[in-house]
């Protein structure tokens, strides 16, 4: 399956491919310490920080310990090494980088927003630590370069929440979330797998959760022992399981699947500091969990977001049963999506794109022109009269039922002539071939189509498919022939 954001092979939303598509350039992340607290280290809410973190552990003066401009330099200088011509966003990770007055942050950030080539500032941060005054001075911050906010999260299981000692709770996550999306400033959240006594269900629940939040970006980690942390020290006294490489590697791709596609993934391993790292070894081997997330993607053949849709299990399915040379028919050829995805598969073969209104071919065929294909013909009618299109087998025939969403509303399938359309393209399959029907039953001619459809299933051997429980959501039919 391809990803729609990526112009390599993966099968994600990476952060590279949004960088370089919102600035048209490389950008270099320098990663700066303005030598921050923590509201949860200095007992203001709490002490010794989430029981993971090393900085709880580490005495934090409050007082600029570096100057930021020579860290700035320092850091640039070994970027462009890398890469050429790269700029630069700004990142502030270690402790909590909105917990000071406005004015001592001004003194960090401005003055690094005034040099050459810094075209964002990334500021790590707890839902708890941004004051009225820090709020408004985001809001001006956001007018001015691209502020990015992350927000540590971790796990929306309020037991392990406790435990983890993170000294806040969902409810103030999700009003700082609110409130940063309201000023429409980015938010990344970071959270944790492996995290003691949490399942995958857990895990996935995090997933769910944050899609629903507006949210554009995400970081996942594992769960790893540093020492000095409390956590190692409860580790060493009560030993719990960590999860394996191959473990993290499974829960990863199901979260990936689950993510709404348009969610920036920022990180999908950790980063400890090797110095302290206690447990899990494997997390040394960044690039080898890289890859094998990677492998598991294609292995399973799915993508970020496959969930999401299941027009996703139409495309999966044509994958698994279309070979180069096959011919198909798509029977409602619309924007062209399906057309393309289709003729991409059969690229030695054919695809019949029909569709009864002249503007879907026209969309249809700028769509194709676009990507330079040219195994696909264009016939402008009603699909009930398929069977002049052509007295060959057909492999696979595909109906996208409804309107076209940027068309004319009132044109749309109706239950007459796609119950001829079925039969005619039931007649026209090869044996083994199949018919795949993605239904919309939320809007009214659809839930019609949808209840008939339902019931002329069954005189044909088929299948149904559903993402979700939520009533009058699309789903999908699939009819084969034997
Ligand atoms: N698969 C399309 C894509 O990738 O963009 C979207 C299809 S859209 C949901 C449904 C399409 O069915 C519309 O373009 C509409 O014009 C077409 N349609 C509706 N009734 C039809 C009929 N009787 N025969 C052929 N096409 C029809």
């Amino acid at each position: 399956m391809q990803f729609q954001y990526v112009d390599n092979n993966k099968r994600y939303y990476t952060l590279n491919y949004f960088y370089r598509n919102k600035f048209n350039t490389k950008i270099s992340k320098i990663s700066l310490d303005g030598n921050f607290t923590c509201p949860n280290i200095d007992g203001s809410k709490s002490f010794g920080g989430c029981i993971f973190c090393r900085a709880g552990s580490t005495s934090v003066s409050g007082e600029l310990k570096f100057d930021l401009d020579e860290q700035f330099e320092h850091k640039k200088a070994m970027m462009d090494q890398k890469w050429e011509n790269a700029k630069y966003i700004v990142y502030f990770q270690a402790n909590t980088n909105t917990y000071d007055s406005v004015e001592n942050l001004k003194k960090r950030f401005e003055p690094l927003l005034e040099k050459d080539d810094v075209v964002g500032l990334s500021l790590g941060t707890r839902d708890d630590a941004i004051s009225e005054e820090v709020y408004d001075y985001l809001a001006d911050l956001n007018k001015r370069t691209y502020l990015t906010i992350e927000l540590g999260l971790q796990t929306i299981n309020e037991k392990t929440t406790d435990f983890i000692n993170r000294a806040s709770t969902l409810k103030s996550f999700e009003n700082a979330v609110k409130r940063l999306r309201a000023l429409k400033i980015d938010v990344v959240v970071h959270i944790i797998n492996g995290l003691p006594g949490e399942t995958k269900v857990d895990m996935l629940a995090n997933i769910h959760y944050l899609n629903k939040l507006g949210i554009q970006g995400i970081k996942i980690h594992n769960l790893f022992l540093e020492e000095g942390t409390r956590l190692a020290k409860i580790y060493k006294d009560h030993p719990f399981p960590m999860l394996s490489r191959e473990e993290y590697v499974d829960i990863v791709c199901d979260q990936l699947e689950h993510l709404n596609p348009n969610i920036v993934v920022h990180r999908l391993t950790g980063d400890p500091d090797l110095e302290y790292l206690i447990e899990p070894k494997w997390v040394t081997k960044k690039f080898i969990v890289m890859n094998e997330i990677d492998k598991e993607l294609v292995r399973r053949n799915t993508i970020q977001g496959f969930h999401s849709s299941v027009l996703n299990y139409a495309k999966h399915i044509w994958e698994e049963k279309l070979n180069p040379y096959d011919i198909v028919i798509d029977a409602t050829a619309g924007n062209g999506h399906d057309s393309l995805y289709l003729a991409q598969i059969v690229i030695k073969g054919h695809v019949y794109a029909v569709d009864i209104q002249k503007e879907a071919l026209l969309a249809t065929d700028d769509r194709l022109k676009s990507h330079k294909i040219d195994n696909v013909s264009l016939h402008q009618m009603n699909h009930k009269d398929l069977r002049e299109l052509t007295d060959k087998k057909i492999k696979l025939i595909h109906f996208n039922l409804g309107y076209l969403p940027t068309g004319d509303k009132t044109i749309t399938t109706q239950w007459d002539s796609t119950r001829q359309a079925i039969d005619a393209a039931y007649s026209m399959l090869a044996n083994n071939g199949l018919i795949t029907i993605v239904v919309y039953p939320g809007h009214p001619e659809g839930q019609k189509e949808s209840i008939a459809l339902l019931d002329y299933l069954t005189s044909f051997k088929h299948w149904i498919y559903r993402n979700t429980e939520q009533e009058n959501a699309p789903y999908l039919a699939l009819i084969h022939k034997d």
